[in-house]
């Protein structure tokens, strides 16, 4: 398959009628079923089953760097805001007490070809740090050369200079994602991080000039003070910018469970109708600017590599969005990072100290995870295929699970048959396909395949715990 998808298409009636909460799928089972009993012990099994299975799956490497210099009123993430530097000197340590530890594990079992730094703000750390770090993580894993591997970054442009950007690039680093949000300044002053255009456009051009691969902009959607104006002028600023990649997020207001939301009045909020307008608007412009929807809120250039493997039907989903990549080893290390290796997911401690104690302990941080059984593997391929591709064959899964696909999942295609009603999706004997007035409501679809919603547990009932599915 190598065909172009058909565009999105926005049905605000549809989409109002079907508003509800639910899982991002960034991982199937959702990070929420992760269980306390699943800890080292576990995670060990897990690497020891793919050593015995002499698994040549390639490698992929996540890194947390949990601070802030300022806290951000929407922020929904797990990080710590500090003007005390020294904390980065001492999570380093730990950092790298870690990274020793999962070198060993993997030692010999093949290349990293991924590699992502996420936050909290990656940049916190200095130039010097960050050197410092990279060259641990290279001393401890293989890393494919720069052409054939895809690292990347998060930055806050606020934290960075002209100057720091070529040296990001010199350590190692080919991507970048620079957090944006909005370009108003109005806006920016009520979610309190203020980042002039000029600021952002400087970063944008030196990552240009430093040969970096991609360069990706995030945008949220549903901030106080947004207004369709104002959203207007900040596409106009985007599309001018042209980034290869846009990720365009919807602002989930949950201040019961965000502090930092609590500053956010509600008296700046969007209302939902224009929410949906503002949603409608940006996929409309970005679309008109020559940008595929690449699904679930990211957005790219026909030429770009998510937007390719796409269309080759070769795209995967990951903690991170989206990813290019065959399906890896996810190794994960700092604090609250989730590791995805063979049939299992772990979860590193969410404190600092429970982090340092683990450590301290000479034992890797896990908290909490999860092993898989076939049934969720199963449905973890259905979600992650239709997530990605927008369609699902039927008969591939059968190839893969000695299922028989109508039988197996009689009770989700009974279900399916409200949103084929409403025109988002069709089930022939081979495909389910979901249609470009089902693209945006694929979390919906999604759900009908996730097993554990709708089970009762001791957690906050459902409507609390997930963002809206739009
Ligand atoms: S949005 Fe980013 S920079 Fe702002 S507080 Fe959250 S993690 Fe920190």
């Amino acid at each position: 398959m190598n065909t172009p998808f058909p565009p999105v298409e926005f049905d605000a009636a549809i989409i109002s009628k079907l508003s509800q909460s639910g899982p991002r799928y960034t991982s199937y089972p959702t990070a929420d079923r992760f269980q306390g009993d699943f800890g080292y012990g576990q995670f060990l099994e897990a690497v020891a089953g793919l050593r015995m299975r002499r698994s040549r799956r390639p490698l992929s490497l996540y890194v947390h760097i949990p601070f802030c210099d300022t806290v951000c009123y929407y922020c929904g993430c797990n990080k710590i805001v500090t003007k005390d530097h020294s904390k980065a000197a001492v999570y380093l340590g730990y950092l790298k007490q870690e990274i020793d530890m999962q070198g060993r594990l993997f030692d010999g079992m093949g290349q990293i070809e991924q590699l992502h730094f996420g936050g909290g703000t990656p940049t916190y750390l200095s130039d010097k740090q960050m050197g410092d770090l990279m060259a641990h993580l290279h001393a401890n894993f293989d890393f494919a050369d720069d052409a054939h591997g895809e690292y990347s970054i998060e930055i806050d442009p606020r934290t960075v200079s002209v100057e720091r950007v070529h040296s990001l690039r010199a350590q190692g680093f080919n991507r970048i994602s620079l957090g944006v949000q909005d370009f108003d300044p109005d806006v920016q002053k009520a979610v309190n991080r203020i980042q002039p255009e000029a600021e952002t456009r400087a970063v944008m051009d030196a990552a240009r000039a430093a040969g970096y691969r991609s360069i990706s902009i995030d945008l949220i959607y549903g901030l106080p003070k947004q207004t369709m104006a104002s959203m207007t002028q900040t596409l106009d600023k985007v599309i001018d910018a042209s980034p290869d990649r846009i990720a365009l997020y919807n602002y989930a207001h949950l201040p019961h469970i965000f502090k930092p939301q609590r500053r956010i009045a509600d008296a700046d909020m969007p209302t939902p109708a224009v929410k949906l307008e503002l949603l409608a608007m940006c996929i409309q412009r970005l679309c008109d600017a020559g940008y595929i929807y690449i699904g679930m809120d990211h957005f790219a250039k026909p030429e770009d590599e998510l937007a390719v493997a796409q269309r080759q039907g070769r795209l995967q989903r990951n903690f991170q969005g989206y990813s290019t990549r065959a399906e890896s080893e996810l190794i994960s290390c700092g604090v609250s990072a989730i590791s995805a290796v063979g049939a299992t997911y772990s979860q590193n401690e969410k404190t600092l100290d429970a982090y340092y104690a683990k450590l301290d302990d000479g034992v890797l941080p896990i908290t909490r995870g999860i092993k898989m059984d076939n049934d969720d593997l199963l449905r973890r391929i259905v979600i992650g295929k239709l997530m990605c591709n927008f369609e699902l064959s039927l008969s591939s899964i059968e190839q893969g699970f000695p299922i028989k696909f109508r039988q197996y999942f009689a009770a989700e295609l009974e279900k399916l048959k409200a949103f084929e009603d409403d025109g988002l999706l069709t089930v022939d004997d081979e495909w389910i396909s979901v249609t470009p007035k089902g693209r945006l409501l694929i979390r919906n679809i999604c759900m009908v395949f996730d097993r554990y919603l709708g089970v009762a547990q001791d957690i906050a009932p459902q409507p609390l715990r997930y963002s809206k599915t739009i």
